[in-house]
Order: C-alpha cells, then structure tokens, then sequence
C-alpha cells in the first residue's frame, strides 16, 4: 500500500521505550498482537462468501462458510467489528455463538467447536465498518450509480467478513456476489470481464491469501484489456483514458519478473477508484485498487503502479507475518519499484524517484525525533498500538534504501539472484524480520562486507554510511532555480516546459516560503500552475499558495481539496492552512463543504488537523 497515514481510533498509551538493542531476539515478533483469533489453534483454512449488496441500506448481506483445522481446541474465535451475526450453523446445527468485546481495534466472535467441526457458516450483515466505504452516484465520475470500496489493509478485513484477521493466517475463497442490475462487483480474485443481466458475480481466489488482501468493489465498473493478462476497470467514462495512461502495464511485468520470477498470480490489472479512494493504492491481489490521481494525461505518475504491482512478489507472495515487520512488505517493495522504474525508463530518471523517497524519509526522521523516534527503527514494537502507526516513510523508504544499501555492498548481480531467491523460498509463507536477516546472513556472504545490518534494522535514525546519490536531473534544477530566484521576474529562464512532475517537485519543494505574490504570478503566467491537473505538482504549488497568501490560487485550491480525497494531499494542505487564523476559517469551510466526498478515515483524520 502506498501513503497510507490513517486515522487512529485508538487511544493507546505508548509503552515506555526500551533501551535500543541490537538483537532481533529480544524484540517481540508480535504474529498475535493484532489479532484476537486463536489461527495457532483452530486455523481457517478455506471461505465461500455469499453476499448480497444493498446500497439503499447501505449494507452487505452475508453469509460467510469458513473451513478449518481443529488443531485441538473446543472454540473458534474470529476477528468481527461492525458486524451483526444473526446465525452460526456448525455442520448443519445451529450453535450458540458470543461476540466479546475486546479493545477498539476489534472484538471476538467465539464459536464452540467439536474435535470432528471443520466447516462453519455465519450469516450476518456488514456496512458501517471502516474497511467499506459507500459512494453516492453523485461522487462517481458517471454519476449514474451509486460505488462501494473496501480497503482491509491493515485489520479492516474484520469489519467485512468474521476472520482471522491476522497477516501470517493465509487463507484461500470462493465468493457469489449480489449486486443491483446494471452494476459489475470485481474483487481481488479472478474476475468478471463483462457486465451480466442478473448483477451476480462468482470470484475464485485459489491462492493462499493473507485476509486484508481481500477486497471488493461494486458499481458501474467496465473493463478494458491491455493484453491478455492486464487490463483496466473503471467506470466507463474513464475508461480509454486510464487504459491509455496505464498502456505500459505489460512492460513493468515484464520488468518486474526479471527481478521477482514469474508472476505469480495469473491476471494483473488495476481498478482505478473514484476520486475518495483515501490513498494512492492498494496491491490486492490480481486486482490494484489504484487513486485516479495517478491519471496525470502524460504517464508521469504511473510509478505508483509499478509500486503496487511489485508487492505481487513482496508483501502478496511473501508476507509480513505481523504489523512490526511492515518493512518487509513496504521497503522490498519500494525498492522493487525503483528497479521496475529503472528498467522502463533509465538510471537518471529513478534517480529523481528516489531523491523525492529520500526527502519524505528526511522529513518523517524529523518529525518523530522528539516523541516517537524509536518508531524510526525498520523493526518496530506495536503491542498495545494500532497497526497504522506503523505507516510512515521509515518502513517504505528507509526499508528501501536499506536494501539499496544492501545491493551496493553486495553487487547487484549477487543480491538479484538472493532477491529472487528469497522470493522463491519463502512464498506463500510468512516473512519476519528474525527470518529475513537469518536469510540475508546465510545467503548473502556479509561476513566482511561494510555495512551493518543490525543497525540498519533495530536502530532509529539512519546509519552514516548510505547508498545515497543526488540526481544529475537535479543539479540542473539547482542552477536553474538560483538563476531563477536572482531574477524572479523572469520565469521564462527555467525553461520548465519539459520539466517531468518529478523535477516540478524538486523545485517546488525548494522555493522558500513565503514569496512574493507577483514572483508567484509570473510562475504562473508561465507554466498555469493553478488549476494543473497533475495532483502532485497541484499540491505542492498550492501549499506555496496558502504559506504565501497567494490568493489568486485559492479557488483552484478548494476545488482540488474538494475534489480529491487522496489523503497524502488533503492532509499538508489543511496543515499549511490552519497556521493561521484567516486560514483556518477557510479549512473550516471548505472541509465542512467537502467532508461528506471523503472516505471516513480522510474526514476524521482532516477534523483533527482542523479544529
Ligand atoms: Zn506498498
């Protein structure tokens, strides 16, 4: 998952940090910290899902028939949250259940279990959950018919369907879903390509899965191939344009296998959301749940879905076994992007991907100096806490430089054929971080190799010795920027009309704020900053807009703010606005205005900014 910094709805009491120690043994592996299911006891192995979707009550309909491994125990707990079960049938007789509370992050549904039970069905009703968000048509692009979402990244899949909703229980699933006439449901499984006159749609998922990797979306969604394993979903409107801009899709495979294997999984192809979609992307398997906001018109932002398609190999096929791992997902997988990147456009270009990565590492290492530095270590202890803490620059960027580090020690050609290795080895299994460094010391010769893998993982901060670089692409941006800011009259001698979004980036970032309104206006009147429809470059020019009271760009801005439900752009806009008391009026309207558009997690995560 890419950029994903939720709302946490958990009060949770820190638990005094520990000396920092250079063993992974001694930290906690924490498969269970999240979970209050018994999977080591009485494993689910196997869901058939039936469920029908009523967008009038905004609710699922469900039955959910789970198979499992009685290892020994006389109950079955599952994970639930928002859900109301109404029946439990144990091979065909109905059973008294309980529904325990637990904390915040999840209650308990404790079925009693003979030693001969393998399968139970629960029938239930699903739709006030965190993991689903409901769309009126009015915030679709077609505006014909109403949309539904869920994203179960980290334990949401509990609030969907009752589970083990824990990341080193993998499970397989058939689903039958119900939807109105004229809709297409498509899930993260092998999916309908074509609209049918009942609205009744069969998934088969026959790979293990981990359960926040099941997903569901339904409404008028159509599908366009790119070739014969890849394609696009999206509403109709959108649907030659996203296919157009996601036309290189074939060749990131190709790219991606190179350095994972085969890919795994069959189809890939990418449902591009309507503009709520909270964050960038979702790597469910077979089917990325990707933000429109990567649909820039020039393929500029594509890099987002080389992210989610190399977590088909890191993260889907081999996966953190616990939230204090993320790193294994997200740092293998942000640096299996840069190398998808590398190998579709050059070494220059990635190099611009990484400096951006770095400077969102800089800034989260600043942020969490005062009060949660030990949270900058890749490993990380989140008992007690929610698993979206764990959701910050450290575990994709650090990670990922780490690992570049990594490479750089070893040679690339050694650490390619580990990487593949690795993949190899462990799939469909999961990963913790004892066992990777277990992996990296046994196969990778490091014995006098120069880097210190230990600090790297269980140390906050960031060792002396990296594999930065800065961009040649950059050192140009550099120059022309101070020959810019010498003469800000003149905006003509950038000559930023080539510029890519990621340069456009680099040099927003470093303009000093505030500025002069009339060197804003000339920018402006250059390069029509205001109103761009590339959502990066909007967001950056518009965070020097409200720093500097630029008004002229103040309507484009709600507009944006209004439109976009992304929230790694909502959240430094409305930051940048409440800094003062002119501007925190105007946060406080347009958020008023535009809160109903955002996902539940956006809107309460913007009410804390703005209050
Ligand atoms: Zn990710």
């Amino acid at each position: 998952m890419k950029n994903l910094f939720l709302f946490l709805i958990v009060l949770i009491t820190i638990a005094s940090c520990d000396s920092i120690d250079s063993t992974y043994n001694t930290f906690p592996e924490g498969e269970k910290d999240h979970t209050n299911s018994n999977f080591d006891k009485a494993k689910t192995k196997h869901l058939d899902w039936n469920a029908e979707i009523n967008f009038d009550e905004k609710k699922i309909n469900a039955t959910a028939k789970w198979t499992f491994e009685n290892k020994g125990t006389d109950e079955l707990i599952l994970d639930i949250k928002d859900i109301e079960v109404s029946k439990v049938v144990l091979a065909d007789k109905e059973v008294e259940f309980e529904i325990r509370a637990v904390d915040s992050m999840g209650d308990a549904l404790i079925i009693p279990i003979g030693k001969n039970d393998s399968t139970v069905e629960i029938t239930y009703s699903a739709g006030g959950g965190v993991a689903i968000q409901w769309l009126a048509k009015e915030q679709t692009a077609g505006k014909k018919m109403p949309y539904l979402f869920t994203q179960c990244e980290s334990i949401y899949a509990r609030t969907l369907v009752p589970c083990q909703d824990a990341p080193a229980n993998r499970i397989t699933y058939n689903a039958t879903v119900k939807v109105p006439t004229g809709m297409m449901a498509v899930m993260s499984a092998k999916n309908p390509k074509q609209k049918n006159a009942e609205g009744i749609y069969k998934f088969e998922m026959e790979l293990p899965i981990v359960t926040y990797m099941i997903a569901l979306a339904a409404g008028d969604i159509e599908y366009k191939a790119i070739d014969a394993r890849s394609g696009v979903y999206t509403e109709p409107s959108m649907l030659a344009k996203c296919a157009r801009e996601l036309e290189d899709i074939p060749s990131m495979i190709a790219a991606a296998e190179k350095l994972g294997g085969p890919y795994p999984w069959g189809n890939y192809d990418v449902l591009v959301c309507p503009p709520s979609f909270p964050i960038g992307g979702m790597e469910n398997p077979r089917l990325t749940f990707a933000t429109p906001t990567i649909i820039a018109g020039d393929k500029s932002l594509v890099s987002l879905i080389a992210h989610e398609l190399a977590h088909s190999w890191s993260g889907n096929l081999v996966t953190n076994s616990n939230w204090n791992d993320l790193w294994l997902n997200e740092g293998f997988t942000s640096y299996f992007e840069k190398r998808i990147m590398e190998e579709i456009t050059d070494k220059d270009y990635t190099e611009m991907l990484w400096e951006i990565a770095y400077q969102d590492l800089q800034a989260d290492l600043k942020d969490f100096k005062e009060n949660k530095w030990n949270d900058t270590r890749l490993k990380v202890d989140l008992k007690n806490r929610h698993p979206e803490e764990c959701f910050s620059a450290i575990p994709y960027d650090k990670g990922a430089l780490f690992l570049r580090t990594l490479e750089e020690t070893v040679g690339r050609e050694k650490f390619d054929i580990w990487l593949s290795k690795y993949f190899a080895a462990h799939k469909f299994t999961p990963m913790n971080t004892g066992m990777a460094v277990k992996y990296m010391e046994e196969n990778l010769d490091l014995q006098n190799a120069d880097i210190d893998i230990q600090e790297w993982i269980f140390k906050p901060g960031l060792p002396e010795k990296t594999a930065y670089v800065f961009p040649k692409r950059f050192k140009k941006i550099d120059d022309a920027t101070k020959t810019f800011l010498a003469n800000p009259r003149n905006a003509e001698s950038l000559n930023a009309r080539s510029w890519s979004t990621h340069e456009w980036l680099y040099f927003l970032r470093k303009l000093p704020k505030p500025m002069e309104t009339k060197t804003l206006r000339t920018l402006d009147a250059s390069y029509a900053l205001t109103g761009i429809g590339n959502s990066e470059i909007a967001d950056e020019w518009y965070l020097q807009a409200i720093a500097s009271k630029y008004e002229r760009a103040y309507p484009a801005m709600e507009k944006f703010l209004k439109s976009v439900g992304r929230k790694k752009f909502l959240e430094p806009l409305y930051k940048e606005l409440v800094k003062t008391e002119d501007g925190k009026k105007l946060a406080i309207r347009i958020l008023d205005e535009a809160a109903p558009n955002y996902h539940p997690l956006a809107a309460r995560k913007m009410r804390t900014i703005v209050k």
